[in-house]
């Protein structure tokens, strides 16, 4: 996929017949899941599907160039059409097969309990129990583990992808490090509203696969499984936020991927709100194995490209964290009581 970000900068022109050669032989196993050609050239040209990253929030505007398709043209949300950019959107990939646990292993920041900023608060909103008796997964992306598996991307699925995959990364900061301190500040503001939060990680090192994490959460028979995600791309002018939610294709549960398109709508529109953050839409995605393992509705929040040298920083800041995690609250709040 790598290879492929470069070739779609370098020789734009010629991607169509490069990528489509390429697909067939290099990742032809990947690639299955999402076999259908595309018929809208118009209004959803920007989307296309990189799919071996569990997080990879990819839509560019050379769709017709990958060979690999969005599943339908009604799947997003939103997509803003960025005449120009280039987004392999791989997120993780720009560092991929580097050592990502020594880089990791620091895990340098600062969680302290309890230090929510009311300033960003809602008035009103975060004084009651209102989550009271609502079972909430949070899943901080990506861990350090040692261990390395193929996995099966959806139930009976015969295509595999790599259970463990190092995110991306800003200048100062790993995506796993970040993920995991929003998702920490997260819990412990959906906490203060009374809700019932469970993690699939709370330190660096994590063993649980992307299936795992699924089914941790199906255990629990949460009321909403929340991925915390960042994205990354060689482009790094590509910056804003995006949420990923299931298709249909695997899970063949009509209820549950209405659910989780409603809650990542309302979710996303939060974020958007506190963050001033570029909005990139809501996207349905049939590929992610942690989406397809799930039998309780699922979001993945890409909460901004640690590519981006402006976006990172932000990224690294405790106050835009606290309005991502603000936007959240706000949106799962929405979902709830609505
Ligand atoms: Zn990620």
């Amino acid at each position: 996929m790598v290879l492929m970000g470069k070739i779609k900068s370098k020789f734009k022109a010629l991607v169509p017949i490069i990528v489509a050669g390429l697909f067939l032989t290099a990742c032809e196993s990947e690639c299955k899941s999402l076999e259908k050609e595309p018929e809208e050239k118009n209004s959803i040209s920007s989307e296309y599907i990189n799919v071996v990253d569990e997080a990879a929030s990819t839509f560019g505007n050379e769709k017709e160039d990958t060979g690999i398709k969005s599943t339908a043209k009604d799947e997003i949300e939103s997509v803003r059409n960025e005449t120009g950019v280039k987004e392999t959107g791989e997120d993780g990939h720009e560092i991929e097969g580097e050592d990502q646990s020594e880089q990791n292993g620091e895990s340098s920041f600062e969680y302290k309990p309890g230090t929510s900023e009311e300033g960003q608060s809602k008035p009103g909103s975060n004084k009651e129990r209102i989550l009271e008796d609502f079972i909430i997964c949070i899943d901080a992306g990506h861990g350090i583990t040692d261990l390395k598996k193929q996995e099966p991307i959806a139930p009976g699925s015969d295509i595999t992808k790599p259970a463990f995959v190092p995110g991306t990364r800003g200048a100062n900061q790993t995506e796993e490090q970040l993920n995991l301190k929003v998702a920490k500040k997260l819990e412990q503001r959906l906490i203060e509203l009374g809700a019932d939060v469970h993690m699939t990680r709370t330190e660096a090192r994590c063993d649980m696969s992307n299936i795992d994490r699924a089914e941790f959460a199906n255990g629990l028979n949460a009321d909403i499984f929340i991925r915390i995600h960042a994205d990354g791309n060689q482009d790094k002018s590509v910056h804003g936020i995006s949420m990923l939610v299931p298709a249909n294709d695997y899970i063949n549960d009509e209820e549950l991927v209405e659910k989780s398109m409603r809650a990542g709508k309302l979710i996303l529109d939060e974020v958007i709100k506190q963050t001033g953050a570029k909005k990139r839409g809501v996207i349905k995605r049939s590929d992610l194995t942690g989406f397809n393992w799930s039998k309780v509705p699922v979001v993945l929040l890409e909460m901004g490209f640690m590519t981006n040298p402006d976006e990172d920083k932000l990224l690294e800041t405790e106050e835009y964290q606290d309005k991502i995690v603000q936007g959240i609250v706000n949106g799962l709040i929405s979902y709830f009581k609505n």
